[in-house]
């Protein structure tokens, strides 16, 4: 049988059909990989999200489930009052810190001014920029006051 297979990988049909498998063998390689790559991407996406409760204040994790949207039921209200918590990783001081405060954006109340973090009083985005301790690419958002002072001036 090995020495059939052996001869057949001799002849240029065979050399042939060896190239295609061993070209199929890589895709299909490739293609877990790549599959893979989504998967654990799509799993850190749905599993534990960070959520406050719009009512009540209190951050709660969650995994999002198929067909939820936001906002998601709230464990403390009972109600679908969880928003996305945005992390601030600031002091007042404008140092980092490691554990995050979850902030409560404005616009999920239905205002419209910036918000600004309950602990360090600093500008809180959606999406707001993840920091670790020690990064030298990180510059502290203004405070309220520094905030107004730069619409002041823009004005
Ligand atoms: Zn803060």
């Amino acid at each position: 049988m090995i020495e059939k297979i052996r001869h057949a990988a001799n002849t240029p049909a065979g050399k042939v059909t060896a190239g295609v498998l061993l070209l199929l063998a890589l895709i299909m390689l490739i293609w877990s990989i790549l599959s893979n790559f989504g998967s654990t991407e799509a799993a850190s996406l749905t599993s534990a999200r960070t959520f406050i409760c719009t009512e009540t204040g209190k951050v709660f994790t969650t995994s999002l489930r198929e067909g939820w949207t936001v906002p998601v039921p709230s464990p403390y209200s009972g109600k679908n009052t969880g928003v996305p918590a945005e992390q601030c990783f600031w002091t007042k001081e404008g140092t980092l810190k490691s554990e995050p405060t979850y902030v409560l954006l404005n616009e999920y109340l239905g205002k419209s001014d910036p918000t600004f973090c309950p602990d360090c009083g600093r500008l809180v985005v959606q999406r707001n920029p993840i920091y670790r301790v020690g990064d030298p690419t990180a510059r502290p958002p203004p405070t309220r006051e520094e905030y107004a002072r730069r619409k002041q001036n823009e004005d």
